[in-house]
């Protein structure tokens, strides 16, 4: 398959002037209201190749934002990973050792074992466990329209369209490599009012991509009641005023290799529909996969196809 070669149109910004944060953890601060309400965590960098948070954290910092009530809490996850970044081969930096965003399982956590992101996942665990709202921003490998994952949870579909951007929202369950942070206790609890949401803003490195995630990031802060509309629109850019007729896809499943090998019947890049049920998808080693159903759209194929990775998720359009 031919590698879409994207330029590289963000940069990365320097966040040196907020690793002092006042909580005691290197690149997470907190602003506290000391007015009673909810405390908000918005975090950035959980892939360190994905520089639209690290921007749209910065601005908010730049503008001096604080939380009318509650607290919020800015936090760049995996900062190890991000200062390898280097727009000649940007990809190289999602991490050092192993994905931030597959370790968020209690036994992994307070397990033995050791990497860079374990260190910084139990640094970060704390304000996770604290946070009643979380917004963790994402980008993409191709250039499709932005998504919001809100896994399967009603109260997370609820709390996007309460967002009211991007357009399409994805009620997507995890993957076989483990568990996201957006995922972790209460988040992913059915009891639990905690609440999360996922963006993946755009493609990694597109300027528009750093726009959509700070726009939808004071959209969010408006919908828990941290930001009033007139404080976020002090700093908003092109996407925060619009109200996109918001559509939802359900994913039933996620591909995930078993093979030594995963090979895509076509150069799929996201969102296509493949209307005939049967369509070839691709080919994990010997085993052939196909749609399970008519009208099946294909979310976020990977360009990393190795064996227990995700390749593509399926879905359909719900509503
Ligand atoms: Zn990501």
């Amino acid at each position: 398959m031919p590698e879409p070669n994207y330029a590289v149109e963000l940069s990365p910004p320097d966040i040196e002037p907020y690793r002092s944060g006042d909580t005691g953890v290197d690149y997470v601060t907190t602003f506290a209201s000391g007015i009673a309400g909810p405390h908000i965590l918005v975090t950035a960098l959980t892939h360190g190749n994905e520089i639209c948070g690290a921007i749209a954290l910065d601005r908010l910092f730049r503008a001096g934002l604080r939380p009318r009530r509650g607290k919020l809490t800015l936090a760049f996850d995996n900062v190890a990973a991000y200062r390898n970044f280097n727009p000649r081969i940007p990809v190289a930096s999602r991490f050092v050792d192993e994905d931030f965003n597959r370790l968020w399982d209690p036994m992994v956590l307070d397990g033995p074992r050791q990497s860079n992101e374990l260190a910084r996942a139990r640094a970060v665990r704390p304000f996770v466990d604290a946070a009643d709202f979380l917004l963790d921003i994402h980008s993409m490998q191709y250039a499709t329209a932005p998504l919001m994952l809100t896994g399967v949870l009603d109260r997370s579909v609820a709390l996007a369209r309460r967002v009211g951007l991007p357009e399409l929202i994805v009620c997507d369950k995890g993957h076989a490599a483990g568990p996201r942070m957006r995922d972790y206790g209460g988040f992913g609890e059915p009891a639990s009012a905690k609440t999360a949401l996922l963006i993946e803003a755009g493609q990694h490195w597109q300027r528009d991509t750093a726009d959509v995630a700070t726009d939808v990031t004071l959209r969010f802060l408006v919908a828990v009641g941290s930001l009033s509309e007139d404080d976020a629109a002090a700093i908003a850019g092109p996407h925060f005023a619009a109200s996109p007729t918001q559509r939802v896809i359900e994913v039933t499943e996620a591909v995930t290799i078993t093979g030594d090998k995963f090979v895509f019947a076509s150069d799929f890049r996201g969102l296509e529909v493949l209307s005939s049920r049967g369509t070839l998808v691709g080919r994990d080693g010997d085993r052939e996969v196909r749609t399970p159903y008519d009208d099946c759209v294909l979310i976020m194929p990977s360009r990393r196809l190795g064996t227990g990775q995700t390749a593509v998720r399926l879905g359909r359009f719900v509503a």
